[in-house]
């Protein structure tokens, strides 16, 4: 397991957090959380290093879900209620991008919400 992958990995949803005004310190917590259960993962099973970034931002966004909320939100879209941005592909990567999980529109790859 290549360690430049899981910092790659951490500083693209730590920016992504930031870009929101979401860098709390449960957030940073939930965030680090995903980067150690994912390092562990990514150890047992090399080839699921594409999917580690994608996976650490969904882990965050479900953290996330359950105390504060939504994120990020789809700042997108000028009408209709207010909703989130999905990871896709679905598996993490490779290449994870935000999309609106209402049009399906990409927004922005992980780590350039900024
Ligand atoms: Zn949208």
């Amino acid at each position: 397991m290549d360690n430049a992958l899981l910092f790659d990995a951490r500083a693209r949803v730590l920016a992504d957090l930031t870009a929101r005004n979401h860098a709390t310190p449960s957030a940073v917590d939930a965030l680090e959380d995903a980067v150690s259960a994912r390092k562990w993962w990514a150890e047992q099973w090399p080839e699921g290093a594409v999917y580690v970034a994608g996976l650490v931002a969904q882990d965050v966004q479900d953290a996330l879900f359950d105390t504060v909320g939504r994120w990020p939100i789809c700042l997108s879209c000028e009408e209709g209620p207010v909703h989130a941005l999905h990871i896709q592909p679905d598996l993490g990567g490779p290449d994870p991008v935000w999309v609106c999980e209402e049009t399906g529109e990409p927004v922005a790859a992980l780590g350039e919400l900024g």
